[in-house]
């Protein structure tokens, strides 16, 4: 990517700039599946600490972090409650049900991204050998860009204690929620028994994610790590580049809320754009009849992002030029003409 390319189909689309590789290129490594390595060391803890839990594990993907939090906390023919457009349900390849043996039950989101505790209580499933024992409830935040009300989790930690099951958190970009509340993101982590944090998304990073949790989450999750084939040896190069994100990248993801807000502004005047939603680094919009032009405008204009007929999504993020929001305007009024 050129410094002036706009590529907005998601935040995972940086590039470790200057500083974050000269942090990796100097990393002191050892092995990290014997414990050795010290850098992955500190990301581990420093990420701990900074969710509030005991203990985290430096894992490849979000997608491994999920996994093995889920098989931390349900054994072979449990069930949990997900969301049905959740990354762990419906993006992760369906892992909890292939190699977790843990039966998924989805539910519909509502609108504001939670989902009604009322509707988890009807399906959670009685102690009756017909079923599957319903061990766990999994939300997400931010989900769709959705920040979730901190006094939906705090309900849904009551309802999970009253239910006696886990709550975990997908929380790849929890990191958006806390900018955009400008709450700590200890005081979301609290809610929850588990929370999978991804490095690789809003924060910059090229690789990685860390699950946290307590000491006795964390050491079943290391085995199941192991055994999906995410130990890594040397890692610490890798999670250099955790640490300088989550030090230097944190603080700014309130810039990329408000390119994404400036985006959802101008888009409002462009005709055949209608703006759906907006609260942290996420832009909806319907093209309804525009869609093929649109896509076409912004192609020629050398604008990289998925715009489809339907909901179509731009995500800001911090390799974006100041000048995105103009420029994605510029290419839309242009397509109007065509
Ligand atoms: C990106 C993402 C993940 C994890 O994705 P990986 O590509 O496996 O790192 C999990 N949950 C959500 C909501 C995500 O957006």
């Amino acid at each position: 990517m050129t410094r002036d390319e706009i590529d907005l189909r998601s935040d995972t689309v940086t590039r470790p700039g200057r500083a974050m590789r000269e942090a990796m290129a100097t990393a002191v490594v050892g092995d990290a599946v014997w414990g050795d390595d010290p850098t992955v060391t500190e990301l581990e803890e420093k990420t701990a600490a900074l969710l509030g839990k005991q203990a985290g594990l430096f894992v490849p993907s979000g997608t491994q972090s999920n996994l093995c939090a889920l098989m931390a906390h349900c054994q072979r023919g449990e069930e949990y409650i997900v969301g049905q457009n959740a990354h762990t349900y419906k993006y992760e390849a369906g892992g909890s049900a292939v190699l977790g043996s843990i039966q998924p039950q989805p539910l519909e989101f509502e609108p504001d991204g939670t989902l009604d505790l009322d509707l988890v209580r009807s399906k959670i499933k009685p102690d009756d050998p017909h079923f599957a024992q319903t061990t766990l409830l999994s939300l997400e935040n931010t989900h769709d860009g959705k920040v979730l009300p901190m006094s939906y989790l705090s309900d849904a930690r009551a309802f999970a204690d009253e239910m006696e099951i886990s709550l975990h958190l997908d929380g790849a970009r929890v990191w958006n929620a806390s900018a955009a509340l400008g709450i700590p993101v200890e005081n979301i982590a609290a809610s929850f028994d588990s929370v999978s944090v991804c490095l690789s998304k809003g924060l910059g990073a090229p690789v990685g994610s860390v699950l946290v949790g307590n000491q006795d989450l964390i050491d079943r999750a290391i085995r199941w790590r192991k055994m999906l084939g995410g130990g890594m040896r040397q890692a610490g190069i890798l999670a250099a580049a955790g640490i300088y994100a989550l030090d230097h990248h944190r603080d700014r993801l309130v810039e990329d809320h408000q390119m994404a807000r400036s985006i959802a502004e101008q888009l409002g005047g462009v005709s055949g754009v209608n703006v759906l939603d907006v609260q942290t680094n996420m832009v909806f919009v319907d093209f309804s009849d525009f869609a093929g032009d649109a896509a076409a405008g912004l192609a020629n204009e050398g604008i990289i992002a998925a715009v489809q007929a339907g909901p179509s999504r731009f995500v800001t993020h911090l390799d974006l030029p100041h000048d995105t929001p103009e420029r994605l305007v510029a290419a839309l009024t242009n397509a109007q003409g065509v």
